[in-house]
């Protein structure tokens, strides 16, 4: 097959978004879509959206613009599960032949999935999106963001693309690998780079919020940067062996010192001072590794639960009166 017949070959791509209160958001990026895919008539585009429990009309939306547009489906969850639950009950119903996870709020220009699709024509399995420029992101989200991809790729085996998010275009295979994936935590950029597969970049500069508010605040990244660390390196618990050991030989030089001098001066009392500093140091290092030891701890305990990672309310089909 030539390039130009495979150019015009029929295509089914599947968008996952999901939406938390994007009531404002929707038209305008429904507009985007078929503004984008007009004169692209081999192409089909399926919009899954996941109402990540939104508490405005988000869902009275997608539905009243469902009457319409028989390519929209609406995966309905039963509460807010967060961003990432969501993108796993998208790609979970997504049948397509390649899944693309975009922000409603076109964060993640569309124009780029035309490029994607070139890329994955020219055989790559996975396409990413790459920031190239982070300017709209407050500067304290760009520095917690780029010291969590340097603590991250040092300490885990995993290395995830820095200025990476979870734009991209995935292969069904990718997909179905996704699925395989059996942990109920998903840090979804994590376990989009465990599975690998052969990768090619498309650059980006990330515009603004076309409408609404971002969904994420400080201590949500916070979270969300442990989730990350916790689930690909067991690093952070194995340290503290090499913290204990350390300071167990100093503290046995310093008991070897003081014995010397209590031999030769004799017994001084003053040592209230750094007997404090001692004491209250090793205390917080103790806390620290107990700390350490519950994050991983608690999230074995969630885990060996097996809850399932989302619960659906509804599907909203307008082709198929369920989906398998
Ligand atoms: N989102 C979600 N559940 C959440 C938080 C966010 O489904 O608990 C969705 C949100 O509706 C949007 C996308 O995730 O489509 C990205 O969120 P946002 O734009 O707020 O994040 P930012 O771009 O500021 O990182
Ligand atoms: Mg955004």
């Amino acid at each position: 097959m030539n390039l130009k017949e495979e150019n015009i070959s029929p295509l089914n791509i599947g968008l996952v978004i999901p939406v938390f209160n994007e009531v404002e958001s929707i038209d305008i990026f429904l507009e985007k879509i078929s503004s984008i895919f007009a004169n692209q008539p081999h192409i089909t585009v399926e919009l899954i959206f996941i109402n990540d429990g939104s508490t405005d009309s988000t869902l009275e939306k997608l539905i009243s613009r469902q009457i319409h547009n028989k390519n929209i489906k609406i995966i309905d969850l039963s509460r807010n599960f967060g961003k990432e639950a969501a993108l796993s009950a998208g790609l979970q119903f997504s049948k397509n032949d390649v899944a693309i996870p975009i922000d409603v709020d076109l964060q993640d220009p569309p124009e780029l999935i035309l490029e994607m699709i070139a890329k994955w024509r020219e055989g790559y399995e996975v396409v990413l999106g790459r920031r190239i420029n982070r300017d709209v992101d407050s500067w304290a989200k760009r520095r917690s963001a780029s010291f969590f991809y340097r603590i991250h790729n040092k300490i885990s085996n995993l290395q995830i693309p820095e200025n990476v998010g979870d734009f991209r275009l995935m292969d069904r295979k990718v997909v179905e690998a996704l699925k395989e994936l059996p942990e109920s935590h998903r840090f979804m950029k994590g376990l989009f780079a465990w599975v690998g597969f052969r990768t090619a970049y498309v650059d980006y500069v990330r515009p603004e919020r076309a409408a609404g508010t971002t969904k994420f605040n400080g201590w949500k990244l916070w979270n969300f940067a442990l989730e990350g660390i916790t689930s690909f390196s067991t690093d952070p618990l194995r340290i503290w062996t090499y913290v204990g050991f350390f300071i167990s030989s100093l503290s046995f030089i310093w008991a070897i010192f003081i014995a010397i001098r209590v031999i030769i001066d004799g017994v001084d009392m003053p040592g209230y001072a750094s007997l404090m500093v001692a004491v209250t140091f090793l205390g917080g290092l103790q806390l620290i590794g107990i700390g350490v030891i519950g994050e991983y701890l608690g999230r074995t305990y969630i885990e060996s639960k097996r809850r399932p990672v989302y619960l659906i309310r509804h599907t909203y089909d307008k082709k198929a009166d369920q989906w398998i």
